[in-house]
């Protein structure tokens, strides 16, 4: 196999850290500078010096949050959190953070919680009715699921309807408010995508295609993401 530095020059030909001045600018701003030791200026001189199996078994690359900072501090516009994510990907299955897999895995079957799509169903609508009976202002509320030829599309984080139900009725209320168009799908409707934090491009891949054929088939113009 090559080098790690020139596996991540084949998988992204734009960017080139051999011009890195180690001046430091991007850790000022790095959520992640310290931890394990690392930021992202050690990041780059270990990849350079060839330090291949330190970077690729270390757990930094997790407490990295690939938020890009460090590319806008960059004089030289490097992005260490594209790096990152390439990294991630790297590493074995069976060696990536055990829950952010499974979530991820569980995505691609449906969603990253794993309940059953009739519960989603079954909770939006329970949550619907409790709030039409208790809130007397709030008695024309509605929570389309499947609704063809919307306007809009919802996705929807699937913690909320796992641990705290209520709280998709905000959102709901706010586009009731403005007069949005919207609707939930029965299927595909989960709007996180662990398969991104993993760093598995064809897994992210699968999940983003499924949620937008989703999206199609329902012939709805715009896709509202909510994570
Ligand atoms: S992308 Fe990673 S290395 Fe860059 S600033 Fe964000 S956390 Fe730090
Ligand atoms: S800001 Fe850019 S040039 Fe400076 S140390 Fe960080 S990566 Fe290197």
């Amino acid at each position: 196999m090559d080098s790690l530095s020139d596996e991540i020059i084949n998988r992204i030909p734009s960017i080139d850290f051999n011009y890195c001045l180690t001046c430091g600018a991007c850790v000022s701003g790095c959520p992640a500078a310290g931890i394990d030791g690392l930021d992202p200026r050690k990041f780059l001189r270990l990849l350079l010096l060839g330090y291949d199996d330190r970077l690729l078994d270390s757990n930094w690359i997790y407490a990295c949050t690939m938020c890009q900072r460090c590319e806008h501090a960059c004089p030289m516009g490097i992005n260490v959190g594209r790096i990152v994510y390439e990294l991630r990907g790297m590493r074995d299955r069976d060696k990536r953070p055990k829950n952010l897999q499974r979530s991820c895995e569980l995505q691609k079957a449906s969603n990253s919680t794993g309940i059953p799509n009739e519960d989603f169903v079954w909770v939006v609508n329970d949550v619907l009715e409790e709030v039409r009976a208790q809130e007397p202002e709030w008695s024309g509320l509605t929570a389309p699921i499947d609704k063809k030829g919307a306007e809009f599309f919802l996705n929807q984080n699937a913690k909320e309807p796992t641990v705290e139900p209520e709280e998709m009725a905000h959102l709901w209320k706010i586009l009731h408010a403005v007069g949005i168009d919207w609707t939930y799908s029965s299927k595909w409707w989960d709007g996180a995508n662990y398969c991104l934090f993993t760093g598995d491009a064809p897994d992210w891949e699968y999940t983003v295609r499924k949620q937008a054929e989703t999206v199609d088939a329902l012939g709805v113009r715009y896709y509202i993401n909510t994570e």
